[in-house]
């Protein structure tokens, strides 16, 4: 386990608008009123509420997210997780879904300083569209600091996004036509699904495709977002998934054996959300966890069976094995598309990158904050008086259960 940074307003403008940065970090419940224009401008209000300490909430979920990739680019581990990030809406210069700001764009310009191939999946029940957007040209217009990718156009991100789509739902992109421009074209994959895709289906069209993926574009380093709000009985999706067959993703994206950092994402149905992550953590460390919850104080949470596995959903089914095949389909075949450009020596292009840093006095902050030892070897008394002091901070509402929930504004 590692306590990551809080990020600095510096390295969350390395991919948001440097005005929307600071308005996060000056808003505040009291003075919002005052603020009516920009709200309505950064999208801030009704889905994305303003709330005390905001802008802290958005350093520390982007800073587990930015120390996770950092910690794969110094080879400390070949796994990260941040269970806190993967809030795959926020713009640029807006928030969206209740994301504000994009961790995961953050996590994979750091990991693009090292591998000129990144790859973004997501399982989220919803789009990745702040993901999408952010590598959409892929030659970076919307990424000016990182003019260094513009100079060297091998290095690129693809985008794969498995989601429901249609009805309205939220945000109301991901079809299959949506495929990337200019130099990004063929770099955005959207796998819309319809209600009810259960463990058999969606397994199978995410292995197909994510194997043809991989062999065809040769990621450095993958970035699974896992939102568990594609399970069965979420309050805001609609597929039938259990935790076996969300998790089997997780084991099947393990096992490339690239650099993977993993985030969580959306999750409505909150116990169902832990048990999720549970297991996913449990598959990536490569342990096995028995079904039943041990006794412990949010226990009550998970009554009657206080088991880690659910039931599948009963929603219909309305992926007809037709309408699954055409998107396979189409999907393979914009990925036949690539013409896949030889591998970008990587020493090469950090003696490259380094130079135009110096150079152009290169805005990337440096690598804060990683420590060259393990925490894990750190006196365990100590790392409990942490956790104490991190509990007695906790707030107590934060664990509540029934209809008075005061999160109905998510849509992340
Ligand atoms: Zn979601």
């Amino acid at each position: 386990m590692q306590r990551p940074h809080k990020a600095y307003p510096v390295e969350l403008a390395q991919f948001h608008s440097a005005d929307y940065v600071e308005f996060l970090h000056r808003i505040t419940p009291d003075t919002q009123h005052l603020f009516r224009q920009e709200l309505t401008k950064y999208n801030l209000g009704e889905d994305c509420p303003v709330f005390e300490n905001l802008f802290e909430f958005c350093q520390i979920y982007a800073g587990g997210t930015i120390d996770a990739a950092r910690r794969l680019n110094n080879q400390l581990c070949d796994i990260a997780i941040n269970w806190a990030g993967g809030l795959h809406h926020a713009k640029k210069c807006e928030a969206s879904g209740f994301c504000y700001i994009n961790d995961l764009v953050l996590g994979i310009l750091e990991l693009l300083k090292y591998h000129a191939r990144v790859l973004y999946i997501d399982i989220d029940v919803h789009h990745g569209d702040g993901v999408e957007e952010a590598f959409y040209f892929t030659d970076r217009y919307n990424l000016t600091k990182y003019f260094i990718l513009v100079t060297y156009p091998d290095v690129k991100v693809m985008t794969v996004s498995f989601h429901k789509f249609g009805d309205l739902f939220f945000p109301g992109t991901g079809d299959v036509k949506e495929i990337g421009e200019r130099e990004g074209k063929f770099y955005a994959i959207n796998v819309p699904l319809k209600d009810g895709i259960d463990d058999t289906s969606f397994t199978r069209l995410f292995k197909t495709i994510i194997s043809k993926v991989v062999e065809t574009y040769a990621p450095g380093a993958i970035v699974l977002q896992c939102g568990a709000d594609s399970l069965a009985g979420d309050r805001l999706g609609c597929f039938n998934l259990s935790i076996d067959g969300h998790a089997e993703c997780v084991r099947f994206v393990k096992k490339f054996n690239l650099p993977l950092l993993v985030t969580g994402g959306g999750g409505y149905t909150k116990e169902n959300v832990a048990r999720c992550w549970t297991v996913e953590t449990g598959i990536l460390l490569d342990t096995e966890l028995p079904n039943e919850i041990p006794e412990n104080e949010y226990i009550k949470y998970f009554a009657p069976e206080c088991s880690l596995r659910i039931p599948n959903g009963h929603i219909e089914n309305l992926n007809s094995k037709s309408y699954l095949s055409t998107i396979k389909m189409q999907v393979l075949e914009n990925l036949r598309s690539i013409q896949h450009a030889p591998s970008v020596q990587m020493q090469e292009f950090i003696i490259l990158w380094l130079l135009i840093a110096v150079i152009y006095e290169f805005q990337v902050p440096p690598d804060f904050y990683i420590p060259e030892f393990d925490e894990d070897e750190q006196n365990p008394d100590e790392r409990m008086d942490q956790h104490t002091q991190d509990k007695q901070i906790q707030r107590d509402d934060e664990f509540y259960e029934g209809d008075n929930d005061n999160d109905h504004m998510d849509v992340g």
